[in-house]
């Protein structure tokens, strides 16, 4: 029997919200507020899969013990379209400026379709947030931690993106795969921003090659487990825990647990940019190191680091990454 546990949902119509929120189940206990964001990148779809996974389980089951947990999609028409995005990378649109933009705008002046998708999604945010709020008015008794669900192009082992905001390298850390930390140098404008700058705690999961079907056991793994350390449900509480656990721990073996993030190389439009093959996460490579061709020449490592991210796909601003060591 399939018990339907969307309640409170009467500021905006049951429908509409639904569209975008792939679950959302809440306890009568006080707990935290986990919000899970999948395919807020179109073309990474494990993210949406697990939490239909995760939601089908729970909905089967007594849902979660304490608190909220809600997951939505992020990027609906590039997720249609199996495409990173539409117009413009939506997981780079998230300063304070830009979004107070797209709320103020009139729907005339929305010309990109990710000004839609994001006006959208900050719907959802509040909607689900005011719900949260209400329930617990007094500040203390809150605890909001939103997880943004990701994929990456190349073969390689999954990771967690910490932020330095409150324990968000408590949550990444206890994935059990290494945590990457320094993101906010290096890139602008992510949904964990925008909640950094809320000041509610973010993390980020990178689950694998974006069509491996494994990519969706990982990040159902990971899923699993945060709610479990957050407080939404216990250890016991979840089917198959002992094997999401030795999974990840699988994953994460014989590499760093903290890496910082040292190097960007950001890619332009018409740059032709075109990594050299074979590259994987976390694969060393030395300081010079030939990497990659564009329009301009050879590509070199200025550092000697670990890799991540090698682009092998056609959208993206960022051709690839150098991770250190934190312990080195
Ligand atoms: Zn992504």
């Amino acid at each position: 029997m399939r018990k339907n546990r969307m309640t409170n949902l009467d500021t905006v119509s049951k429908k509409v919200f639904k569209q975008r929120v792939i679950g959302f189940h809440e306890s009568n206990q006080r707990g935290p507020l986990l919000i899970a964001i999948g395919s807020i990148h179109g073309n990474e779809k494990a993210g949406t899969k697990a939490l239909n996974r995760v939601f089908d389980e729970l909905n089967e089951n007594d849902g979660i013990q304490k608190g909220i947990f809600a997951g939505v999609v992020g990027n609906m028409m590039a997720y249609k379209r199996d495409q990173r995005f539409i117009d413009v990378d939506l997981n780079r649109q998230w300063s304070p400026a830009n979004v107070n933009r797209v709320v103020a705008a009139s729907t005339y002046d929305l010309a990109l379709q990710e000004e839609w998708e994001m006006r959208q999604l900050l719907m959802r945010f509040n909607h689900i947030l005011d719900i949260y709020t209400r329930k617990y008015p007094d500040a203390e008794d809150r605890q909001v931690v939103m997880i943004d669900l990701h994929t990456f192009s190349a073969n390689g082992r999954p990771y967690s993106i910490a932020t330095t905001t409150g324990n968000s390298s408590q949550w990444a850390r206890q994935l059990h795969v290494p945590a990457i930390i320094g993101m906010e140098v290096v890139v602008k404008g992510t949904t964990m921003h925008y909640f950094n700058d809320l000041e509610l705690v973010s993390f980020g999961f990178e689950a694998g090659q974006h069509n491996d079907p494994y990519s969706v056991d990982v990040m159902e793994a990971a899923i699993w487990l945060t709610l479990v350390n957050v407080g939404c449900i216990t250890k016991e509480q979840v089917r198959q825990y002992q094997k999401f656990e030795a999974l990840l721990k699988k994953e994460g073996e014989g590499l760093p647990a903290c890496v910082a993030f040292k190097y960007r190389h950001a890619i332009q439009e018409g740059d032709q940019f075109v990594m050299r093959p074979g590259y994987v996460n976390f694969q060393k490579v030395s300081k010079g190191e030939y990497l990659a061709d564009d329009k301009n020449g050879k590509i070199y490592a200025p550092i000697e680091g670990m890799i991540l991210m090698p682009l092998y796909q056609k959208q993206g601003e960022d051709g690839f990454f150098i991770v250190q060591d934190v312990d080195d």
